[in-house]
């Protein structure tokens, strides 16, 4: 009888679970895949323009969070937004991926709305690797090719991204190579292992518009539940990432128009235009040496860095020798 009790309060359980992932399940998303009728047509970069863009999220309508932001991307430009946190970097990154419409003015595509297009197939030509990389437990090939058609990247394809990526290697010291499983149940890759996976998959879809948002933030310490101190190791993957992230900003510089949200300045440095951005709108935009003669907001940032980079090295130094 007490097995019995036991067998009940499991079942009882496990069925409000299976109720809400069913009501997930039948969530229907705000903005439906096939609305729009417009395809990205064209083999070049994409143009990308916000035009006084406003914008709060429901949840908080009190909160004005991108409040008349303009700002342009030229077709294969390589445009870094930077910011105090909370400016709205990676709000304006939803808005671009179309999770969420602008509350007033328009974002632009080539000159068109981005909502004349077709979500689907306006998606299929955007790469993103975002702060949140996911991986799924299926293989790393199938992780890699994840929304291609079956077929669409051959092996040799798939094999350069990875090589661009920086994640070629590690694959093949794995003992099935691309077929490994990965994530729960199968090899569990670190932060940086994953964000190079996410890198290669963008890659992959040879995009027309890259979006990089704070693409290290998941090697920085304390990142996710478990907070503990920088570790050398720490410091070699993250290395290793910002590489392979400048080598791709490189290699599809004019190829693609990349918007890069990135906390680092080396990254930033060597874009075409730096738009600085403040409680939601765009306050100063340049290149790096303009913004540094200019000697506001910007340069001030800049500052902070640097004085951020030599207390490390010291404690860094101070560290090694002991
Ligand atoms: P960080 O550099 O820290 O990532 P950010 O510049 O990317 O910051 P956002 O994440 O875009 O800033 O956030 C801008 C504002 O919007 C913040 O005040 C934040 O609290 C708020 N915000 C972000 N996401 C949501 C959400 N899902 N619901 C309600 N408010 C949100």
């Amino acid at each position: 009888i007490t097995g019995l009790n036991g067998m009940l309060n499991t079942l009882v359980k496990a069925a409000s679970a299976a109720q809400r992932v069913f009501e997930i399940i039948d969530l229907q998303p705000d903005i439906p895949s096939e609305e729009g009728h417009l395809g990205v047509s064209g083999e070049g970069p994409c143009s990308l323009a916000f035009e006084g863009v406003r914008f709060f999220y429901p949840m908080r309508p009190d909160t004005m969070v991108l409040d008349g932001l303009d700002f342009s991307v030229g077709a294969g430009q390589t445009v870094a937004m930077v910011g105090r946190s909370g400016a709205g970097k990676s709000t304006l990154v939803g808005l671009m991926l179309r999770f969420y419409d602008p509350k007033g003015g328009r974002v632009l595509l080539n000159g068109t709305p981005l909502t004349e297009y077709n979500l689907r197939l306006y998606r299929q030509k955007v790469g993103v690797v975002s702060q949140d990389t996911q991986v799924f437990c299926r293989s790393i090939l199938e992780n890699l090719t994840y929304g291609l058609e079956p077929g669409e990247a051959k092996m040799a394809d798939i094999e350069r991204a990875a090589k661009a990526a920086s994640c070629h290697e590690f694959i093949q010291e794995l003992e099935e190579g691309y077929q490994s499983m990965i994530g729960e149940g199968g090899t569990r890759l670190s932060g940086g292992q994953r964000q190079r996976v996410a890198i290669a998959r963008a890659l992959l879809r040879k995009p027309k518009l890259l979006l990089l948002d704070e693409a290290t933030s998941a090697l920085a310490p304390g990142h996710g539940s478990v907070k503990r101190a920088r570790t050398r190791e720490d410091a070699e993957n993250e290395g290793r990432v910002q590489e392979a992230l400048d080598d791709l900003v490189h290699s599809v510089h004019g190829s693609c128009s990349v918007v890069l949200i990135a906390h680092r300045l080396s990254t930033v440095m060597g874009a075409d235009k730096i738009v600085v951005l403040d409680r939601g709108r765009m306050v100063e935009q340049g290149t790096h040496e303009e913004l540094l003669k200019n000697n506001q907001i910007y340069a001030g940032l800049v500052q902070r860095q640097l004085a951020r980079d030599a207390k490390a090295e010291g404690a860094e130094g101070a560290e090694g020798a002991e």
